[in-house]
């Protein structure tokens, strides 16, 4: 068959994204109903999303805010990260995982990944561990929870604060243990590509008592009415105090009441991106020039992003070339994600090829296909069928050769 990127019919007749909302009109109503009350900010609708992920999470205190880069940072601070720490991170991921490393004017220190999980690995943190390492940002790479017993083993023996960040992974769970209660600290995202969202949005969840003080304190200014942390406990109603440079990163009522009405939907979200990932994995196990992230317990995850490893050698194609054939044949491919210490304001830093090799191997070779909740059944066939035309075209043409 003809690739569409030499002029032929593409798979797909519509133009499937890789991620994307999935809005019903209960949640519309839900954020009307907030645009007709008295709170449009720090009301009801905030304190009930807050309630609600407690529910889901598991954990004792969650604190909403504006994005997820924000609860990154947040979680930081209430670590007590600060210069000349280091941080622990996992190369494959959005910039923010390390970002917030250094908005506390800290290191980030990059462990390799696992080669099958695609998270990070701990055998790597071992490795990285100093004694100037103060924590842990892992990240639950396309919503398949990292190796949280492990690595909270790594983080008792040195003393580390083990930060999740849990940005793709709503939903997913480890041993019973929801997202949320299997870290010291939780980060959440809800930017419309992830399972559940707000518009902008994020929350910091935790069941620490401390860490959850120092979160709703550094997200609201530094400003505090709590008489557990007033100096002065002898003043009246009117009375705060600020005891630290905090920040303004309070969501507003609009985006919570859109996100309490989406987090009702969560069950749902997950059994149809489980069953989105299922029929992939079946499918593509029969292709033996592609390879998939090795999740051992599906029916605990809720998967964000769905990518593919591409054997480019055995395909005698480049991976730029299977991208734009995917992409020609109307599938909204994507890489998840670069190394961020490849990322040049992290190369200007320091950080060199070679640091990573697992990392920088996966990189190498990964596309991201289309997963989200608005795919159907027949979109799904279309989004195998083109790669399994790219791969045979690239075979035909081997053989050719
Ligand atoms: C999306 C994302 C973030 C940042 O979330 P925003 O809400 O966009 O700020 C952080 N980490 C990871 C892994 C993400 O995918």
């Amino acid at each position: 068959m003809e690739l569409a990127i030499n002029g032929g019919l593409p798979a797909s007749e519509r133009y499937l994204g890789y991620g994307h909302q999935d809005i019903s009109e209960e949640d519309i109503r839900a954020v009307v109903d907030c645009l007709r009350s008295d709170y449009l900010t720090c009301g009801p609708a905030t304190e009930a999303f807050e309630e609600a992920l407690r529910g889901v999470t598991g954990a004792g205190f969650v604190t909403a805010v504006a994005n997820g880069t924000a609860a990154l940072h947040i979680a930081c601070l209430a670590a007590g990260i600060k210069p000349g720490d280091e941080v622990i991170v996992s190369p494959i991921t959005f910039a923010a995982s390390a970002n917030c490393v250094r908005y506390c004017g800290a290191t980030p220190v990059f462990a390799d990944i696992d080669s099958d999980t695609w998270n990070i690995s701990p055998a790597s943190i071992r490795e990285k561990v100093t004694d100037r390492t103060r924590a842990i940002v892992a990240v639950d790479f396309g919503g398949v929870p990292v190796a949280a017993d492990e690595i909270r083993a790594i983080c008792d023996e040195f003393g580390l604060v083990f930060i999740e960040d849990a940005a793709h992974s709503l939903g997913s769970a480890r041993g019973g243990v929801p997202v949320g209660s299997l870290a010291d600290i939780t980060t959440l995202s809800f930017h419309p590509v992830k399972t559940v969202t707000t518009g902008e949005g994020g929350a910091v969840v935790t069941s620490d008592p401390e860490l959850a003080r120092m979160a709703e304190l550094y997200a609201k200014h530094g400003i505090t009415r709590d008489r557990g942390l007033l100096r002065d406990k002898d003043q009246g109603g009117w009375y705060y105090e600020q005891l630290a440079l905090g920040y303004n990163y309070r969501i507003s009522d609009i985006e919570a009441s859109l996100g309490a009405s989406q987090l009702r939907r969560l069950p749902e979200f997950s059994a149809r991106r489980r069953e989105l990932v299922a029929f992939y994995d079946e499918r593509f196990a029969e292709i033996p020039e592609v390879s998939f992230q090795i999740d051992a317990t599906p029916e605990e995850t809720t998967r964000h992003l769905y990518c593919l490893k591409f054997d480019t050698e055995a395909l005698g194609a480049s991976r730029r070339f299977i991208f734009d054939a995917l992409k020609a044949e109307n599938i909204g491919v994507n890489v998840h994600y670069l190394p961020v210490y490849l990322l040049p304001y992290y190369q200007d830093l320091g950080h060199r090829r070679g640091e990573c090799p697992n990392a920088e191997d996966y990189y190498d070779h990964a596309v991201t296909l289309p997963l989200h909740c608005g795919l159907t059944d027949e979109d799904a066939q279309h989004v195998v069928d083109a790669v399994a035309k790219v791969v045979e075209w690239c075979r035909e043409r081997g053989r050719d050769a």
